[in-house]
């Protein structure tokens, strides 16, 4: 792992963290697929799973291949891959999310809490800008903008980076669940009206796991 340091909110990672990230995605993506598949499949066209599958697959497969990236850039790169291997909503979504908060990262060859939590903005503004949506819409930004917010709460403390991580993954779980009463004002599933109500946001449930990635990744930082 990219280890430097421990010491509260000031331990700083690499590009490794960012690859075993997405890596970590990849995994969770791909054993849930039938299930965000399922989900979709209730509001949408049941793509989902399959979609997520592709996209993350694709992305472990390019910074695999890619040498001496940093972190940054391995994050604009998979947000790239996302954008040209997935369609519907989600990919560019995804992607530009992946692409903003790599621009944000910059071009350090380490980054620490406050920094991710920069990125993690950036993704979520990328989101909104391209989508429109706001919270209560039905959509991921109802896991994604509580997680972030979580995140902050603690990088705001001065906590460690675990710690942010744990929250953000609750809160994107809370916010999940969440969208189960809902009404979808976006996407796909908006064309179902009151219909959407009573189901889980598919891109609720993917952003979910894609914090609980991110909780696993630094859970390995911690001695
Ligand atoms: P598609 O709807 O094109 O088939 P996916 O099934 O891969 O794409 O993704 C659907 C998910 O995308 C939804 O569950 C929702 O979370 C998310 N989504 C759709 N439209 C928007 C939007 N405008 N803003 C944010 N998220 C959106
Ligand atoms: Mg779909």
């Amino acid at each position: 792992m990219g280890r430097l340091s421990t010491l509260g909110g000031s331990e700083a990672v690499d590009v490794r963290f960012v690859r075993e990230w997405v890596q970590e995605i990849a995994a969770a993506v791909g054993s849930q697929k039938d299930y965000l598949t399922q989900l979709d499949a209730a509001i949408g066209d049941a793509d989902h799973g399959t979609n997520m599958d592709r996209g993350f697959s694709a992305v472990v497969a390019k910074l695999a291949t890619a040498d001496d990236l940093l972190p940054g850039n391995a994050l604009t790169t998979a947000g790239m891959t996302l954008i040209s291997t997935v369609g519907g909503a989600a990919g560019p979504l995804y992607g530009t999310a992946f692409r903003q908060a790599g621009r944000a990262l910059g071009d350090g060859a380490n980054f620490d809490a406050a920094d991710l939590l920069k990125a993690l903005r950036a993704g979520l503004e990328g989101i909104q800008s391209l989508g429109a949506a706001t919270e209560g819409d039905k959509t991921m930004v109802d896991a994604y903008a509580p997680a972030v917010a979580a995140f902050a709460d603690v990088v705001g403390d001065g906590g460690a980076l675990i710690d942010a991580t744990v929250r953000a993954r609750e809160a994107a779980e809370d916010g999940m669940r969440a969208t189960i009463p809902m009404q979808a004002r976006k996407g796909r599933a908006s064309y179902l009206g009151p219909r959407s109500v009573g189901h889980q946001d598919p891109g609720a449930t993917s952003t979910a796991l894609i914090f609980s990635a991110l909780e696993r990744v630094a859970g390995r930082l911690v001695p």
